[in-house]
């Protein structure tokens, strides 16, 4: 595929790590090479990463998800702090920034407290079994913007969902360029 002029590409949200921006918990990253050897030729990306920017630092303790599949809390697995309310907070704030943006899509990491979009493990608690739901931040993005095409960067591996999600964020472009929005 040509590489489309800086102009022409979408714009598109991604967890910043993923860029190979070394932000994770453990100061690492998870470069995706489909993100930034095939998909910069298209987007124009917009870089969050959310624990970053609530402040937890680099490195830092690692979160879990604990309590009910709906609402359940951001807790440090070392200290027990309760990041929650800051979270989505931040969030709540953060995605109306990114409204403001016109975003086409959103690239999520997987399996992130923060960032996952679904199959994100949370503990209930002792004796339940495991369960599994979104990230405080990709929770917030997906309620706040129902139309905004989203996927975990696994999803992108296959080339036939990459294409899909490619078409879904151009059409989005096209509708709202000819809207005038
Ligand atoms: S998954 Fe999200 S919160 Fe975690 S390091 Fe990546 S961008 Fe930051």
């Amino acid at each position: 595929m040509t590489r489309q002029p800086e102009t022409h590409r979408s714009r598109v949200g991604i967890s910043s790590c993923l860029l190979g921006n070394s932000v994770r918990y453990d100061g690492g990253h998870k470069r995706d090479a489909c993100c930034t050897d095939v998909l910069s030729d298209h987007f124009e990306w917009v870089s969050v990463c959310p624990e970053v920017e609530i402040g937890m630092g680099t490195p830092r303790e690692a979160v879990r998800l604990v309590g009910g599949p709906a609402q359940p809390r951001m807790i440090g697995s070392e200290t027990g702090h309760d990041w929650t309310d800051e979270m989505i907070q931040y969030a709540r704030m953060r995605v109306q920034e990114l409204v403001r943006l016109d975003l086409d899509g959103y690239v999520l990491k997987s399996k992130s407290p923060s960032c996952g979009m679904q199959r994100v493990a949370i503990d209930w608690g002792e004796g339940a079994p495991p369960g599994a739901g979104a990230g405080l931040f990709a929770r917030e993005l997906m309620a706040a913007c129902p139309d905004l095409p989203v996927v975990e960067e696994t999803f992108l591996r296959d080339p036939k969902r990459r294409e899909s999600f490619v078409a879904q964020v151009a059409s989005r472009r096209l509708r709202r360029t000819q809207s005038g929005a």
